[in-house]
Order: structure tokens, then sequence, then C-alpha cells
């Protein structure tokens, strides 16, 4: 069962208490995107079942009319197995996504691990784009330094792109290593992004001075814009957000293999550790 101090960061178990959770943040004006917790398999059948998992609860956000998406990481369908079996889990996701949909199914985001993962995910995401007219999304990172040719790749093609500053310590040669480097390169691409794409841009950070670069992006460009955040950090801001018309999605991880997760995220920062402490010691 999940701790109350891992639910603060994980909506729940099930799918059913993710989409519970889904409901009450679009009372709320916020939108969901869930994620199974899970990466890295190393043979085919957890890779396969996570897959189903996927499909199954595109098909209850459908029915349940949720404003909701989903997110996949490449290692949890297969690419740890194999590119083919990859591909294969994601094909049959994003078709059940949009089955029977007439040009409105749920919305499939790729999500970005490391470097050695880029080419495989952006072509998978290429493919999909085109064949769904933009019913996916893919996620790029700051901190590598191919970003920003990337995106001008990404920028003639229809679906959303998510900029994230990157959670995978990367090799030097390839990526930038200091905070403020890293800034640099989100403000650089976010500035490219709110000139070039037309589906949008997604932008996934907590940071208030990129999500405010965004907003004097957006107010220059008119280029629409979303921002995401993780579970359990920074809502007060992210219903803010929401209520001045800004477009926000909570992205939502659940499921069994809910502990690595959350280990991470007491890890990352102090006031996270404090708050488990907390709650722990009972206060
Ligand atoms: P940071 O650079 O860590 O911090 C900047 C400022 O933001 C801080 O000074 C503080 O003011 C505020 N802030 C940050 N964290 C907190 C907190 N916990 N509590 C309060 N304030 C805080 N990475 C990938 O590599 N691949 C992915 O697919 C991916 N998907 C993501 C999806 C979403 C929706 C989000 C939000 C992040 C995702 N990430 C992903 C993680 C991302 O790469 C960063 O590691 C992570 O978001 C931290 O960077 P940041 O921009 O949020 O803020």
């Amino acid at each position: 069962m999940l701790p109350p101090i891992a639910s603060n960061f994980v909506a729940g178990e099930t799918p059913e208490a993710a989409l519970a959770h889904v409901e009450g943040l679009n009372d709320r004006g916020v939108a969901g995107i869930l994620n199974l917790l899970g990466e890295h398999y190393e043979e085919r059948p957890p890779a396969d079942e996570d897959a189903d998992a996927y499909v199954d609860l595109v098909g209850s956000i459908a029915d349940r009319d949720v404003d909701a998406c989903v997110s996949v990481k490449s290692s949890q369908i297969g690419l740890d197995v194999g590119d083919s079996v990859f591909r294969e889990n994601l094909a049959r996701i994003v078709a059940a996504a949009n089955e029977g949909a007439e040009g409105d199914g749920t919305f499939v985001w790729i999500d970005m691990e490391d470097h050695e993962t880029t080419d495989v995910t952006l072509d998978a995401f290429e493919r999909h784009a085109r064949e769904t007219g933009g019913n996916v999304g893919v996620c790029v990172q700051a901190n590598l330094k191919r970003t920003r040719g990337d995106l001008e790749r990404l920028a003639a093609l229809p679906g959303k792109v998510r900029l994230v500053k990157g959670a995978y310590d990367e090799p030097a040669d390839i990526s930038y290593k200091k905070k403020a480097r890293v800034d640099e390169s989100y403000r650089d691409c976010l500035a490219y992004m709110f000139e070039a794409f037309d589906d949008g841009v997604a932008v996934g950070s907590h940071d208030p001075a990129m999500i405010e670069h965004a907003a004097e992006l957006h107010a220059e460009h008119g280029t629409p814009y979303e921002v995401q955040m993780l579970t359990g950090v920074r809502e007060s801001a992210q219903f803010d957000l929401a209520a001045d018309g800004v477009t926000v999605y909570q992205y939502i991880p659940y499921g069994s293999k809910w502990f690595s997760y959350f280990y991470r995220r007491v890890r990352e920062r102090k006031s996270n550790a404090l708050f488990a402490l907390r709650a722990v010691v009972g206060r």
C-alpha cells in the first residue's frame, strides 16, 4: 500500500486512483498527464504488460471523459529488449489512443531518457506525429548540446514538444554540466520554439524564471503554450497559473513501482526530505 508520505508525489497504485486524482485536478482547471511508473525492463513480458496497461488506460480516459493524456518511457515498453519491441508497443498504444477517434484521440507523450535513446525516440515520434496528424508529443532536454539542432527537425513536424532541462547525468562532451549553462540553453531553445513551432510549446519546468520567460515569449509571438509540472511540486503555482488562464498539465506518476520515484523526489530537494521526515515523525 502507498504510504501517506509517498502520496504527495504519486497519485496511487491503481489507474482508478490516478483517474480520480485527474478528476480532482480537472475541477480546478488543471489537466493530467498519466505515467505508469516502471522503466528499464530487460525482458519482454513486463514491457508488454506495461504497454497493455497503457492501452487499457487510454480506453479508461476516453470512457471517463477526463481531461488527460499519457506519457510513456521508451525503456518501459521494451527499448532495452530491442528497438523493434519498443516500436511495436508504442504503435499499439498510439493506435489504441486514436481508436474510433475522429482526429481527437487521447494524446500520447513520449518521455526522453538518456542520450543513447534520443535518436530512436525522435524517429518513433516522427513516425507517429505524421501518422496521427500531431496527436503525439516528445520530450527534449536542454542539457544536451544536440537539442537546439533537433528542434529544427521537430519544428517541421506536427505534434507537441516538451522542453525540460534534463534529468540524466550525461557525458561532458555532449552535454552542458553547469546549471547556469543549462538554463541559458533552456532559454535559447524556448525562444526558438516560440518562433518556429505552430502546434504549441510545452514548458516542462518548475522554474519560475523559465515560466515567466515563456509568458513573455507567448506575449511576443502569440504561439500557444502549456506549462507541465509534477504531482506534489509547486502545486499552488499550478493552480494559480491555471486560474490566470495558462494551460497547465500535471504529470501524474502512479503504480506499484513507486518507491524509487518517491526516493528521487525526496533526495533532489531538502524541503521534500524535511516534508518526508515530518510525516515520519508525525509533526
Ligand atoms: P530546477 O532547475 O531543478 O530548479 C529551478 C527552480 O525551480 C528552483 O530554484 C525552484 O525555484 C523551482 N523548483 C524546482 N524544483 C522544485 C521543487 N521540488 N519544489 C519547489 N520549487 C522547485 N527529464 C527528462 O530527462 N526526461 C523527461 O521526459 C522529463 N519529463 C519531465 C516532465 C515534466 C512535466 C517535468 C516537470 C519534468 C520532466 N523531466 C524530464 C525532469 C527535468 O528534466 C528536470 O530534471 C526537472 O524538472 C528539474 O528542473 P526544473 O526546470 O523543474 O527546475
